[in-house]
């Protein structure tokens, strides 16, 4: 699966979901994680060409299996009756989850636009 995800820093790379949380969280208490796609370079977001999902994973320190956090589909992409881009209503690629962990570890985020296929990136946590 790595082989077929692309990488970059989302401050040069509009693909890239950010993972916004902070680096320092308290054990066992639930903390906020905002994901999005294009915070600093805008992705299009029409019906040709939209993200469609961003889900996101953690990997405790020392375990071998990352475990799923969520996942979220994105689905008004400016499609009506009408055609392509008519409707007005596109959805943004951004959603804010909580999470909780007694452990340190690394938060992975992935995403899907449907015409540049997958991306992700990571962000390190540290619990005290
Ligand atoms: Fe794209």
């Amino acid at each position: 699966m790595k082989d077929i995800y692309q990488s970059a820093d989302w401050k040069k790379e509009k693909h890239v979901p950010a993972i916004e949380c902070f680096d320092r969280v308290k054990k066992a208490e639930a903390f906020e994680i905002k994901l999005s796609v294009g915070k600093e370079i805008a992705h299009p977001n029409t019906t040709e060409h939209h993200i469609d999902w961003i889900e996101v994973y953690f990997l405790a320190e020392g375990e071998k299996f990352a475990c799923q956090i969520g996942r979220f589909e994105f689905a008004a992409h400016g499609a009506s009756a009408q055609g392509p881009n008519t409707s007005t209503m596109f959805a943004n690629p951004e959603v804010v989850c909580s999470f909780k962990t007694d452990k340190a570890g690394s938060i992975t985020a992935g995403s899907y636009c449907n015409i540049h296929g997958l991306w992700q990136s990571s962000k390190a946590i540290t619990v005290v």
